[in-house]
């Protein structure tokens, strides 16, 4: 059910490239859900994922919007913050759903407390500290359950990527 690489990155320019790498391989509708503490790397992540769709402009975590929509792309970024208290409410109540299965990339930080909302399939990025510039990234992906497999194949995107210098099998 679960597919995944286990990598280590050594500075926020690699876990960026690495992100870009796998965004060019998202089709339309691809959710991930990202993880890991304050600092991990998730806004990193994101950044990475943004630069490989072909956005331009800033990315920061949206921690006092529910979701901040990046255009310009090959597709456009949807990127989602729950961070804060409530916003499970928020993300059912103001139709997040709709953008989760929407015509671009969904991404969320801080995944683990939307996890029941969020759809299948989709790729989980765990990220944790190891050190000053060094981050663990799991990277998985998670597919429906039951035996039709995933409606959007997802399997493929971690299928012989290139890692970039300064990331490792960890
Ligand atoms: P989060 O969104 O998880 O809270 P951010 O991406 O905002 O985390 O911040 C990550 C911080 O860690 C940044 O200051 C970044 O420069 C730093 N950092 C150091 N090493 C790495 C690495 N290997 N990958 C990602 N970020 C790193
Ligand atoms: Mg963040």
């Amino acid at each position: 059910m679960a597919d995944g690489l286990n990598l280590r990155s050594s500075s926020p320019e690699a876990t960026e490239e690495l992100a870009s790498r796998i965004a060019e391989r998202l089709r339309a509708g691809s959710v991930l859900a990202l993880s890991g503490d304050l600092g991990a790397g998730k806004t990193c992540f994101v950044r990475g994922l943004a630069r490989g769709l072909g956005i331009e402009g800033p990315v920061a975590s949206p921690t006092y919007l529910l979701m901040q929509a990046h255009e310009g792309g090959r597709l456009p970024l949807y990127h989602f913050d729950a961070w804060m208290e409530g916003r499970e409410k928020a993300l059912l109540a103001d139709g997040g759903a709709e953008w989760l299965h929407g015509d671009g990339i969904s991404v969320v930080e801080w995944a683990g407390r939307v996890e029941e909302w969020l759809p299948l399939p989709r790729l989980e990025v765990q990220l944790t500290h190891l050190g000053p510039d060094t981050r663990g990234i799991r990277l998985a992906t998670r597919a429906l359950d039951g035996p039709e497999g995933s409606v959007l194949d997802l399997g493929g995107v971690l299928e012989d990527l290139e890692l970039p210098a300064g990331v490792e099998p960890a």
